[in-house]
């Protein structure tokens, strides 16, 4: 149950937890690879959290540690989640019925007050009467309408809780959204985080524009100078996408040498500026071996990109941007194409 990742995704969390095993002085047992491929694996977040906090300090990860993290973290670590986890969504559920009963209590305030508005209007009623009655049906609409926007603020903030939940759940059974050799989200982090932008229909009408992006010949680099150096150049161009976009935006290893980059609030041009400086960046960049201090460059990347239009699914702009980045290849690599559509 904990462990789904199957014979490819394993073995390249095996690649990567051996080089992190030689790097240390802690034996080779079950606990230290077990501790090594949770952190490497993205489904142990705390574990991942306090290691990535001892290697800042230059730390050897010795026996002694293995087992304190192991102790801390990986024995018996399902029972802890299932508690945090039963807390956490208690709480927001409480949190929720105190709103909405407030919601409800004002709601009734406001019926009884309406009918009394109401009787009061079946009689004559002379001007002065009916300023106050406006005055006091104003305030009361006030006092409704604060009411509501308070439910509603705090239904938006319970949402985002769940979906924190959620993810913590989701990494507690093993399935991870991040992609163990870069750190960004993995394909399932990506679905995860374009529905979720999907979903904002304000967001959406302000633009969204979707990158993919694929290593010009990466069988040749990975031929020349070995796997472990290819990694490393994806480790690079997942940085420097990192680097080139905002907060709201997602980067997502989708595929061994392919990413996807969603950028919110932006039209075609912008999209088209993003790519081409990280193309350009890539470009420029070198990349130390591994097995002496010379550099390779020449390295070099293609982009598609495929503009949100409305109606559209997720996988038809997938699609779309694919589509894009083939031509991108096809007209001679190193370059960015922006998908036509038909229509346009
Ligand atoms: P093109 O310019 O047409 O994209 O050519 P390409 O060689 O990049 O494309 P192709 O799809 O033929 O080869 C992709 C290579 O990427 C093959 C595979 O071995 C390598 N690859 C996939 N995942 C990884 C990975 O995680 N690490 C390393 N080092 N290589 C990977
Ligand atoms: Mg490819
Ligand atoms: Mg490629």
């Amino acid at each position: 149950m904990k462990y789904q990742q199957d014979r490819n995704a394993s073995a390249e969390i095996l690649r990567l937890l051996i080089q992190k095993m030689a790097a240390h002085p802690a034996p080779f047992t079950p606990h230290t690879y077990t501790v090594w491929y949770e952190a490497v694996a993205g489904i142990n977040p705390a574990l991942s959290e306090d290691i990535s906090h001892l290697l800042e300090k230059n730390l050897q990860i010795t026996s002694e540690i293995i087992d304190k993290l192991y102790d801390k973290h990986v024995s018996d670590d399902s029972s802890t989640m299932h508690r945090v986890l039963h807390e956490g969504i208690h709480h927001l559920l409480g949190k929720i019925a105190g709103f909405t009963e407030e919601t409800d209590r004002q709601a009734s305030l406001f019926g009884n007050s309406l009918q009394i508005y109401g009787d009061t209007l079946k009689q004559p009623i002379d001007a002065p009467k009916l300023v106050a009655l406006v005055s006091d049906m104003t305030g009361d609409t006030d006092k409704m309408r604060g009411s509501m926007q308070s439910l509603q603020s705090e239904l938006v903030a319970s949402k985002q809780q769940v979906e924190k939940l959620n993810k913590e759940l989701q990494s507690a059974r093993g399935e991870a959204l991040t992609d163990p050799l870069t750190g960004i989200l993995n394909r399932r982090g990506f679905e995860q985080m374009s529905k979720q932008a999907l979903a904002d229909k304000a967001g959406v009408a302000k633009g969204l524009c979707l990158l993919m992006v694929d290593i010009d010949h990466f069988k040749k680099i990975n031929d020349a100078y070995g796997h472990l150096l290819g990694d490393k150049v994806i480790r690079a161009i997942a940085e420097a996408l990192k680097s080139k976009i905002r907060g709201q935006d997602s980067v997502a290893r989708i595929g061994g040498e392919e990413f996807a980059v969603l950028l919110t609030e932006t039209d075609v041009e912008g999209a088209q500026s993003v790519a081409n400086s990280v193309r350009k960046s890539i470009e420029k960049g070198k990349i130390r071996r591994l097995d002496n201090l010379n550099t390779i460059s020449g390295i070099t990347i293609s982009i598609g990109i495929a503009k949100y239009n409305e109606g559209a699914t997720m996988t038809d702009l997938l699609a779309q941007a694919d589509e894009a980045l083939y031509q991108s290849k096809e007209q001679g690599r190193n370059r960015v194409t922006v998908h036509q559509k038909n229509s346009d």
